[in-house]
């Protein structure tokens, strides 16, 4: 079954080298299960191919289930390891990566809480049964009835992108009748290194609250945020009646290898804690750490190790908590990003 394989493609960037032995399973591409028959056929989660083609059709997307648990209970095992004993941590499954009721209930099954991005993907996580509690909702764009939804089926977190949105959510959450739970997302100004249109958190792109003071703010001594959209959004998030403030949620990419993004992103979202906190004598329960851990897409890629990711994370949040004094303890949650428990 082994085919030549043609020249470079023109559109191909240069890094990406044609595969020499396309019938090789290289190890990072395929999940661990993967392999060949004695008929050199490619077998995965037990299945040999020839047979799924025959039974679904193609094209067909095929995903290991062994895989994807023994993927996700390594992202939970390293995190509960890294921020034991002060910090309880969340590890959120990125919906966006694949979602179906079944990798939603593999997911909660395996400890991890999931991210959804829109009505759609909420209702799968929500027809999984996965506990709503576990369930947190993003986007930029929500809409009114996506809010309600949440609101209603009483999921954990809503991530509140604007200050127009915060307003929504309490408006809807007092005609609900219920306390909307919710993050605020900020964009520390982080560049992370990424490529530049998957980084999320620099100051001018769509998402999210900025740390830095709008022009004609009165300056502070004491609080270098004061005047920025995100501290407005933490009096207004305090001080609305129909609104749970529970933290402070940052996402800097997508697709990212190194951790010195997260390290810059953990000191300054705890820097602001410390402000919320000496200004309003109000501790913040989480701290969100979001980021799409890189996998690999194709063989130039190395991803680390969970256990790498979570220490450079859990490092990160200690000596930024170190140098300000903070107590580490509440649950700092962290998003294992798209696709990251997945295979490419
Ligand atoms: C993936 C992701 C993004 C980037 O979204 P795009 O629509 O690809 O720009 C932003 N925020 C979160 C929370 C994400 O998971």
């Amino acid at each position: 079954m082994t085919e030549t394989v043609a020249g470079p493609h023109p559109l191909a960037p240069e890094w990406l080298r044609p595969l020499t032995d396309s019938a090789a399973l290289e190890d990072k591409l395929f999940p661990a299960d993967a392999h060949r028959d004695d008929q050199g056929r490619l077998v995965l989660g037990g299945v040999d191919v020839e047979t799924l083609a025959a039974q679904h059709g193609t094209p067909l997307y095929v995903i290991s289930e062994d895989d994807f648990r023994s993927r996700a209970r390594a992202f939970v095992e390293a995190f509960s390891e890294a921020f034991a004993p002060e910090t309880d941590v969340d590890v959120f499954y990125a919906g966006k990566a694949f979602l179906s009721t079944h990798a939603a209930r593999w997911a909660a099954e395996e400890g991890l809480c999931v991210d959804t991005a829109s009505g759609g993907e909420l209702a799968v996580a929500l027809a999984a049964e996965v506990e709503p509690a576990r369930i947190g909702l993003h986007g930029n764009n929500k809409s009114d009835a996506e809010i309600v939804r949440a609101l209603k089926a009483g999921i954990g977190r809503i991530i509140a992108d604007s200050l127009d949105e915060l307003a929504r959510i309490d408006q809807l959450a007092r005609s609900a009748g219920v306390t909307a739970p919710v993050m605020l997302r900020l964009t520390p100004g982080v560049h992370a290194s990424t490529h530049e249109y998957i980084a999320t958190a620099h100051e001018d792109q769509k998402f999210g609250l900025s740390l830095t003071p709008s022009s004609d703010a009165d300056t502070d001594q004491e609080n270098p945020y004061a005047g920025s959209p995100a501290w407005s959004a933490v009096e207004h998030a305090l001080a609305a009646e129909h609104i749970e403030l529970r933290g402070l949620h940052c996402h800097i990419g997508s697709q990212i290898f190194e951790p010195e993004g997260f390290e810059v992103a953990a000191a300054k979202l705890i820097g602001l804690l410390g402000r919320v906190r000496a200004r309003h004598g109000v501790e913040l329960p989480e701290l969100d750490l979001g980021g799409g851990h890189g996998i690999a897409y194709t063989e130039a890629d190395s991803p680390r190790h969970p256990r790498q990711i979570a220490q450079a994370l859990a490092g990160a949040v200690r000596t930024a908590c170190d140098a300000r004094g903070s107590r580490c303890h509440g649950s700092p949650s962290s998003r294992a990003g798209r696709s990251s428990v997945l295979p490419g």
